[in-house]
């Protein structure tokens, strides 16, 4: 199983230094995600070399990536990452324009499954949203639950 060293080089020996600390190789992490996690645990070259980079020039090539398909299994995945001493990392629509959501982290994409809306309540000024919702479609059920 490959893991990434600095400047985005995949190789197969370097591992996470807080993973190490703890034990843990990205295979053995993987696997634990695989097993206990609802949703795409992706931890192939292409796919993290797709989320190796957000809107900004910075390049960092992920651990791997977890799409949960639901709140409650990124919060399975958040937990077998905690375990195995690996950072994770929370990415919307990868949008940010200052390396915010690349990193050598555990990607966590809400944006495949985690992205509705909710409720909207006008009168106490608050919304439920999952994670993954871009701002547009938020902004357009505001304004429908304003107007009613
Ligand atoms: C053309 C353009 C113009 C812009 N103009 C402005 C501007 O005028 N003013 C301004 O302030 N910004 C501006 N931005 C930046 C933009 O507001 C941010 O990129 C955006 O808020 C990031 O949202 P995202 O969902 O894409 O998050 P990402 O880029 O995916 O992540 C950004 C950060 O948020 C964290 N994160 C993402 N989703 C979650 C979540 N659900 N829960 C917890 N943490 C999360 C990530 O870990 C990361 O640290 C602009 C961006 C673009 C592309």
């Amino acid at each position: 199983m490959g893991t990434v060293a600095r400047h985005g080089t995949i190789t197969d020996s370097a591992t996470n230094d807080s993973m190490a600390a703890q034990g843990t190789d990205t295979g053995t992490l993987r696997a634990a995600l695989e097993e206990h996690v609802d949703g795409e645990v992706r931890f192939d070259a292409g796919s993290r070399a797709a989320y190796a980079h957000d809107g900004s020039n910075y390049r960092q090539v992920p651990i791997g990536v977890v799409v949960p398909r639901s709140v409650a299994a990124a919060a399975v995945a958040v937990a077998v990452c905690r375990e195995a001493g690996a950072p994770v990392l929370s990415r919307g629509g990868g949008t940010s324009l200052a390396g915010q959501c690349c990193n050598e982290a555990v990607v966590i994409d809400w944006t495949k499954y985690c992205h509705r809306v909710v409720s909207v309540d006008p009168a106490a000024k608050t919304a439920i949203i999952e994670p993954g919702a871009a701002l547009d479609k938020v902004n357009d059920a505001v304004k429908v639950s304003c107007r009613r």
